[in-house]
């Protein structure tokens, strides 16, 4: 990080500023040019706070050089995570499908669409068990009798289950969970990030509605911060302008993900369309664009689904995507374990 000093400053004031950031445990470059004062902090300026900087009257401008996450960071682990769920691999040069149902709706529906989404080629069946509505009056779920299903499907198909957590409060009813969701609602919710980084589960952590990738990442830290090294990024559309989908699928998000962080990346078209038949185009495109995996919501009755039934393939549907899909995976060097 380097804080230029305005010229108007003297030196009095440059020494208490770097007085001030000594007593942070930094240490300090101080370059004297003509018409500026340049002062590069030295050392972890993770916990700088960067607008307390800014606000002070002696400074300029700041500038961080370097990424305030240190745990996701590619530069200090280049080799891409690869995490084994149950022996299904994501990251890497491997390819993951997550399916299922928006949410549980009974034991039957859930083994039926388990059984179908494994025999295309998923590697883990997601199904929520307590849902996230907009409306308190919509469908929230069948809660632990819905994690009670997805085991029950688990143990029938052998495919290990992602589910979302919403509350700190349910994190016992989680522990035969492979996989815990955190969903876009939550992904600032700092005080359940770092209870499910305690857990040490593999986490599938979904970017919020309106959030940056710095700030996904940043998410990401908090759990790695608890010592959980198993995150997992999922881009899910973030909210534009535009109407025409439930919300904008940013694809941009892998390749700039990819640069910057050994954390593996899934696309879930899914929530990121709202509309069933762009699915299938834009898994490809995830697929082209490098993801390690994809997230896609199948219903066995998408018309009478409690949840996104709009957005729902069905497992004809979705069996035809995954026939694409491994179609592309020699073309970027993937395969699905
Ligand atoms: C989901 O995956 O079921 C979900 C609610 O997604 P999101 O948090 O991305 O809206
Ligand atoms: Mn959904």
């Amino acid at each position: 990080m380097i804080i230029v000093v305005k010229n108007t400053s003297d030196e009095g004031q440059v020494a208490n500023l770097i007085d001030w950031v000594k007593d942070l445990g930094l240490d300090v470059h101080l370059s004297r040019g003509e018409h500026s004062t340049v002062i590069g902090l030295i050392g972890d300026t993770s916990k700088v706070d960067i607008d307390l900087i800014s606000s002070l009257d002696v400074v300029e401008k700041v500038q961080r050089v370097g990424e305030p996450f240190k745990n996701a960071n590619r530069k200090f682990h280049p080799e891409d995570t690869v995490i084994d769920v149950g022996g299904a691999k994501i990251g890497g040069d491997y390819f993951t499908v997550i399916a299922g149902p928006c949410s549980v709706e009974s034991e039957k529906q859930i083994i039926e669409v388990a059984n179908a989404v494994k025999a295309s080629g998923a590697t883990l069946l997601r199904g929520g068990a307590f849902k996230p509505r907009t409306s308190p009056y919509a469908f929230q779920g069948l809660r632990d009798e819905g994690i009670k299903y997805l085991l029950k499907a688990k143990e029938e198909t052998g495919l290990p289950i992602v589910t979302e957590l919403m509350s700190a409060f349910h994190i016992d009813l989680f522990k035969d969970v492979d996989v815990i969701q955190i969903g876009a609602r939550n992904m600032q919710n700092f005080e359940l990030l770092k209870e499910v980084g305690k857990t040490g589960k593999p986490v599938l952590l979904k970017r919020g509605l309106a959030n940056t990738l710095q700030e996904l990442l940043m998410s990401a830290e908090y759990i790695m911060s608890e010592g959980d090294s198993e995150v997992i990024l999922c881009e899910r559309g973030i909210r534009t302008f535009e109407p025409m989908t439930r919300n904008t699928l940013d694809l941009s998000a892998v390749p700039v993900l990819k640069g910057v962080t050994h954390l593996p990346i899934v696309i879930d078209p899914s929530h990121a369309t709202g509309i069933s038949k762009l699915v299938e185009p834009m898994s490809l495109a995830s697929v082209g664009a490098g993801a390690d995996g994809l997230m896609i919501e199948v219903h066995n009755d998408p018309m009478h689904a409690l949840c996104d039934g709009a957005q729902s393939l069905n497992p004809e549907q979705f069996d035809l995507v995954m026939k694409k899909v491994k179609t592309m995976l020699p073309i970027v060097g993937k395969s699905i374990i």
